[in-house]
Order: C-alpha cells, then sequence, then structure tokens
C-alpha cells in the first residue's frame, strides 16, 4: 500500500467527470487499498477516486473508524430528510463550511469483488456518501456551501 498525493481545489480533474469501472484488476484493487490508507493517514472519512487523480467511479468511506465501505460505480436510489452542519473535504484543506445534505441516502454499488450491494446511511455516513458521489461528477461541496467558508485547526478537521 502506498499513500497517493490529494489533489486539491483548482486541480482540473476535480472537475472532470469519473467513468465506470468495468471489470476489477489488481492495479483497481491496489488503487483502492492506497485510497484508504491515503484518507486515514489524512484523517479524512472518505476519498473519491479523482482526488487522488483516478477518473473512476470509486468511492472509500469510513466515518466511524470500524466500518469500511467501497462504493464502485455508486447509484443514489433514495434520499429522504434534510441535515444542516459543517463539512470539509481533503481536497479544500484548512476550510470547512455549511451545507444540507438529506439525512438518509440510499445508494446501489459494487464492493471491491464487483459484486452489488444496496448501503443505507444516516447522518454522518449519509453525508459523506453525497459527498464522495458528488466528487465523481466533479462537484465538490464548496460549490453548496451557505454563507462563508471558514478556517478550521489543523486537530478539527474533519
Ligand atoms: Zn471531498
Amino acid at each position: 500500500m502506498a499513500m497517493r498525493k490529494v489533489r486539491e481545489l483548482g486541480d482540473d480533474i476535480l472537475r472532470k467527470t469519473c467513468k465506470p469501472v468495468k471489470v476489477m484488476t489488481p492495479r483497481t484493487l491496489a488503487l483502492i487499498e492506497d485510497m484508504f490508507e491515503t484518507m486515514y493517514e489524512t484523517n479524512g472519512c472518505g476519498l473519491a477516486a479523482s482526488q487522488v487523480g483516478v477518473l473512476k467511479r470509486i468511492v472509500v468511506i469510513d466515518v466511524d473508524g470500524e466500518n469500511q465501505y467501497v462504493l464502485i460505480n455508486p447509484e443514489i436510489l433514495e434520499t429522504r430528510d434534510s441535515q444542516t452542519g459543517y463539512e470539509g473535504c481533503l481536497s479544500v484543506p484548512g476550510k470547512r463550511g455549511i451545507v444540507t445534505r438529506p439525512n438518509y441516502v440510499k445508494v446501489k454499488a459494487l464492493d471491491e469483488t464487483m459484486k452489488e450491494y444496496v448501503l443505507e446511511g444516516t447522518e454522518l455516513l449519509a453525508r459523506a456518501i453525497c459527498h464522495e458521489c458528488d466528487h465523481l461528477d466533479g462537484k465538490i461541496y464548496v460549490d453548496l456551501v451557505e454563507g462563508e467558508l471558514e478556517d478550521v485547526e489543523a486537530d478539527e478537521e474533519e
């Protein structure tokens, strides 16, 4: 496993649309492992492949340090209710902003064995699913921030 460089706001690759994964390869499996390592090393709770410069529809999420999710070609099936709170992004270091998201999300995706599954999330998991799926379409949370982006102390970053 290896850390990968996280692309930051202003890098064109973050605005590109990622392509679906058709087959799993050792190279893509290694990418997924690297994405987890990069996310943990940078204290993130989610990471999309485009953030490490790879335009594939792959997201990794771990919001509680206990449950790792790999979402390949994710498709949001249902959203409900709403939550408003701070959000941050590894591609926008040192900043946070208020974003309203659904409080419940149901998503269909493939896992790393290319088996389809359905994941339901509420609260932080729902927020992370929306945030990371947005990355796959070149969308970044700063576009959704209500009010101003704020500076955040390094030890408080999400
Ligand atoms: Zn992000």
